[in-house]
Order: structure tokens, then C-alpha cells, then sequence
């Protein structure tokens, strides 16, 4: 149903990360309220929201008393259970809906959809049991073995580079359900960042290039170097998925793009995406922004890029000898700094981003690099050792 929630009103968000940060952040700035709902306190997002509720995402009762509170719901990441969202969407609406969170918060019905409506996936195979694993062929090599229930980051993942290497795959990753993926030896990896309205209007932003390290993002670059009719085929492909699963709000498509030329989907993530957290610098109308409109049912803004951009995460891993040092980074010009407002750092946990503006991608590129690597080169002697000792939970 459409309706339209003007400045004033009150957006309730389900979960309290980054992501809801920077989502209330923009709602704000277009004068919004914002409650949050998610089982932690002082959480990066209740530290700018006005209310910050606390409380398990089953119980019923505070989810209740946090629906009667707002006008709106939007949810910051898919690991929402889905019957949260469908109990708060008996009260008021949600957006996108349940029913976009129910396909891509499970990498197998994600890639059934994908597949069964025609847009290219990495080729893969389901495997529910050890009698699974016998019909694995040499073919199928090297793979990734990923678990169904979602995982991020590359939680969940093992790799398997030979046939032999397969039964103890699946033993190391230990779940019920996974799937196979054949290991593409990708050219680059690409993201469109796309957004629909309540009205069916879609905007996209450019595509995005995308460099990981660990399976984490770690480097972001706008506009991706990439022959037109690439970019064109990945914007195509992004509209049909936003209109096919009838999104309200922002859609982030991830792809490889193969060394033979084929666009090849990775992953969908039903929601704002760390690739386009440059969009906050470098584009006329942020992604966070358009999550805001979209939701509420106003026009969406513009994708107009300002200026070539690039993005690097700055991971918990920069804190190992101390805090990191600001003063440096700032000092670097046409860089910007985003933290999260997170206390412990942990290896592999995003604590912030540094986006850089210059008049080249490349050069936008070094910049980041540079005021990134400026954070550790002067730690503080006496904040050393402040990083939480924490396992690597990245498989690799
Ligand atoms: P995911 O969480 O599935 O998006 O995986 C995180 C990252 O791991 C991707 O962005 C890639 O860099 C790498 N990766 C995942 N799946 C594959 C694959 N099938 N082939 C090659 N690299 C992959």
C-alpha cells in the first residue's frame, strides 16, 4: 500500500550498526525522528538515534510497544529474523518488505530466484549431506563452500581447492545446508548500488569497483573503470532484480566480472552497502538518503557524481599498536573520516571508513591509501594495545 511519511514523522530501524548509523544520520538531516531496536546498548546507531530500545528481536511484547512508537520501519542489515519484520509489519509498515528479507537472507533461495528468473549467477551445486559430496566432480574445482544461513563477510565460507579436500570442507564448516560455488578467477569485482521507490521509479548509481582482502571489503572506487556496455549490462540487470523482487528502498547488487567478460552475480544485499558508503561524500543524493526517501514514498534524489571517489575500510586491525592516529589522516587533503562510534576494536571489525575525493579514480585511490596508512604510522606510545585479542573468524 502506498503511503507517504513526511519530514516529522517517526522511522523505527531493527538493528544498530553502521549502517543504521549513517541511515539516521540522513534521516535526521531531513528532520526525521529515529528509534532503534536491537538487543545492545550505546550501539553505533542508538548513539544518534532520539530513542534507542533494547530487547531481543523475539520478544514480542517490546517489539509491539516499539511498533506503537514509530510510523515507519526499515531494518539496517538481513540477518533480522524475518518473522521480526512480519510481526512489526502487522502494526506498520515495513520497507523493503518481509518478503525481500525472506530471499536474500538465505544464499540458496537468493540464488534460486536469481536463477529462475533469468539473471547470471556463479554456477554452483546444493549440498545437504555427505551422499552430496559424491556428486561433486573435478569440475566443480576449485570451489568455495558456503554455508545457506547467511553469513557476511566471508563468515561461513571455506574454500576447497581439490576434490580431496571436500569431506573435510564440510566437516570444518559444520551446518545443515550449503552451496558449492564454483571459485571464479574474476577480473574485477563490481557493485550497483540501486535504489526503487513506492512508485516502481528506480535510480542506480554508477557501477562501483570493489577490492577485497580476507573476503572483507577493504577498498571501494567510483566510477569502476569498465567498457560501457559492462556498465550498462550491470545496471540492466540491478533494475530487473529491484523491480522482480519489487524492492521499496535500496538494493546493493554485487558481481564478478569474469576475465572472459561475463558479469556473474555474487550476492545481493537488500539495503545500504558499504560500497556506497562514498556516495556520502561524492554524490549529490547519499545512498542513506535515498533509503530515507524511498521508505517514507518521496521522489528520490539525485546520482549524480561530484567528484571521482575512492573508499578504504578501516578495520579494527589498525588499532593492533594503539589508537590510530587521526591527526595524520585528517591532515590529508580532500579526505574525509567516518567512525562508528564503536568501542572495542576487533581483527576484521569495521570501525570507520576514510572516502577521498580527487580528480582521478586513481589518484582518489592513492589518497585513501596514503591517509589510511597515515593512521598507523604514529601510533600514540601510550594507548598501545588497545585491540580486543579476538580469533580471526574468517576462513580463507
Ligand atoms: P561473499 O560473502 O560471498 O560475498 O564473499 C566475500 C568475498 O569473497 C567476495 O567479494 C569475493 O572477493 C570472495 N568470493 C566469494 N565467492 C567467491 C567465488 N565464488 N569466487 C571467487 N571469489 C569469491
Amino acid at each position: 500500500m502506498s503511503r507517504v511519511f513526511l519530514p516529522g514523522s517517526t522511522i523505527g530501524v531493527l538493528g544498530s550498526g553502521q549502517l543504521g548509523r549513517m541511515f539516521a544520520m540522513a534521516a535526521r538531516r531531513l528532520g526525521y525522528r529515529v528509534h532503534v531496536y536491537s538487543p545492545d546498548d550505546d550501539t553505533p546507531t542508538g548513539q544518534v538515534a532520539d530513542v534507542e530500545v533494547q530487547a531481543e528481536y523475539d520478544d514480542l511484547e517490546a517489539i509491539k510497544a516499539f511498533a506503537g512508537q514509530v510510523d515507519v520501519v526499515s531494518f539496517e542489515f538481513e540477518n533480522i529474523p524475518t518473522e521480526t519484520v512480519n510481526f512489526v509489519d502487522r502494526f506498520v509498515p515495513v520497507r523493503p518488505g518481509g518478503q525481500v528479507l525472506h530471499t536474500t537472507q538465505q544464499r540458496l533461495r537468493e540464488k534460486t530466484f536469481l536463477q529462475s528468473s533469468g539473471f547470471p549467477v556463479t554456477p554452483y551445486r546444493t549440498i545437504r549431506s555427505t551422499a552430496d559430496l559424491d556428486d561433486v566432480s573435478a569440475a566443480d574445482m576449485p570451489g568455495i563452500l558456503k554455508s545457506t544461513a547467511w553469513g557476511y563477510d566471508g563468515k561461513g565460507q571455506v574454500k576447497v581447492g581439490s576434490l580431496s579436500e571436500m569431506h573435510s570442507a564440510w566437516q570444518a564448516l559444520d551446518c545443515g545446508e550449503a552451496v558449492l560455488e564454483r571459485f571464479v578467477d574474476f577480473e574485477k569485482e563490481l557493485s550497483v548500488v540501486a535504489v526503487r521507490g513506492q512508485d516502481g521509479s528506480i535510480v542506480t548509481y554508477d557501477p562501483i569497483e570493489n577490492v577485497h582482502r580476507n573476503h572483507i571489503l577493504d577498498l571501494s572506487i567510483s566510477p569502476a573503470t569498465l567498457p560501457r556496455r559492462v556498465a550498462d549490462d550491470a545496471v540492466d540487470i540491478a533494475r530487473g532484480i529491484l523491480t522482480d523482487l519489487d524492492v521499496v528502498g535500496v538494493m546493493c547488487i554485487e558481481f564478478f566480472l569474469s576475465k572472459d567478460g561475463n558479469l556473474l552475480v555474487n550476492e545481493l544485499a537488500p539495503r545500504p552497502h558499504n560500497s556506497g558508503h562514498l556516495t556520502i561524500d561524492a554524490h549529490t543524493t547519499c545512498q542513506f538518503e535515498q533509503q530515507v526517501r524511498a521508505v517514507c514514498g518521496l521522489p528520490l534524489g539525485s546520482v549524480n557524481q561530484l567528484r571521482p571517489a575512492a573508499m578504504a575500510n578501516l578495520l579494527g586491525d589498525l588499532w593492533q599498536n594503539g589508537e590510530p592516529n587521526w591527526s595524520a589522516a585528517l591532515a590529508t587533503a580532500d579526505v574525509k573520516l567516518h567512525l562508528y562510534g564503536k568501542k572495542a576494536a576487533r581483527v576484521g571489525r569495521k570501525m570507520g571508513h576514510l572516502t577521498a575525493l580527487a580528480e582521478s579514480t586513481l589518484e582518489a585511490a592513492l589518497q585513501a591509501k596514503k591517509a589510511r596508512k597515515a593512521l598507523v604510522e604514529q601510533n600514540s606510545p601510550e594507548s598501545k594495545g588497545c585491540l580486543e585479542s579476538s580469533p580471526l573468524t574468517i576462513s580463507s
